[in-house]
């Protein structure tokens, strides 16, 4: 069998797993211009004050500090963050990973255990998923495709990040994808989509359309892990990827 089709069978959806060739990720993509990406060296920033009374605007501080770091600060500062209480419960925090000027930006919600203790997104049984995903619709992780998490410090218990420490965390990813300046995004699963919408909503709700991100077009898909344990779902989710190759392509 070739290994299209056993990724196909594995997904559960040969022969449906097809992509339309009208609509492909190589086709006719023109990269966006990209800011200049300083490659300065990086001097650790001073801890920002945080007299009392003083913690919205030290908040404001540190989003504008994060907002203009280049990347090598950027995963220095991730790297060290104790902002919030989920790093003390971690192991490490897991930046993200993947081609850096990539087209495309897969944004899962957090860091689970197998990601906690290799350092790398994505990584475990959801992460074979994905790769799987990826492969259905002609990428592969590391060429033209990032993977990053909304939380970057593994919620104990793989529980859902609560909205502080999502608030938390949402400059780095804002940072990440101001830097990559991808095609698309998709977001994976409710965690990822309503926090870079910024809205509440059902993920069912916000599936099948294209969403904006400050001008980068947001295609909203179940999670892997969801679908590891929902199967039957993976058709839609085949839908929303497809999708998400038609909107990349500038064809919807
Ligand atoms: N689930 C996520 O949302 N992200 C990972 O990196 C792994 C599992």
């Amino acid at each position: 069998m070739k290994r299209d089709e056993a990724i196909l069978r594995e997904l559960n959806l040969h022969p449906l797993w097809k992509r339309r060739e009208d609509g492909g990720v190589g086709a006719s993509v023109t990269p966006p211009p990209r800011d200049a990406q300083h490659e300065t060296s990086f001097v650790h920033p001073v801890a920002v004050s945080a007299a009392p009374g003083a913690a919205d605007a030290a908040a404001t501080a540190r989003e504008e500090l994060i907002a203009g770091l280049p990347w090598p600060g950027l995963k220095i500062m991730v790297r060290d963050c104790t902002a919030c209480r989920l790093r003390a419960a971690c192991t490490q925090t897991v930046f993200g990973a993947g081609d850096e000027k990539a087209d495309w930006l897969f944004v899962g919600e957090g860091p689970g255990a197998d990601e906690d203790i290799q350092g790398e997104p994505f990584v475990g049984q959801a992460g074979k998923l994905l790769d799987n995903m990826l492969h259905s619709i002609k990428l592969k992780r590391g060429d033209n495709a990032y993977i990053a998490n909304v939380v970057k410090c593994r919620p104990p218990n793989n529980r859902t990040p609560e909205a502080d420490e999502i608030a938390t965390c949402t400059p780095y990813l804002h940072r990440q994808i101001a830097l990559i300046q991808p095609k698309i995004i998709v977001a994976l699963g409710k965690t990822a989509s309503t926090s870079l919408l910024g809205r509440d909503a059902a993920l069912g709700s916000l599936r099948g359309a294209v969403h904006d991100f400050h001008g980068i077009p947001l295609i909203a898909t179940y999670h892997p892990a969801y679908l590891l344990r929902t199967p039957l779902d993976k058709a839609k989710a085949w839908d929303d990827l497809c999708l998400a190759v038609r909107t990349a392509a500038g064809s919807r």
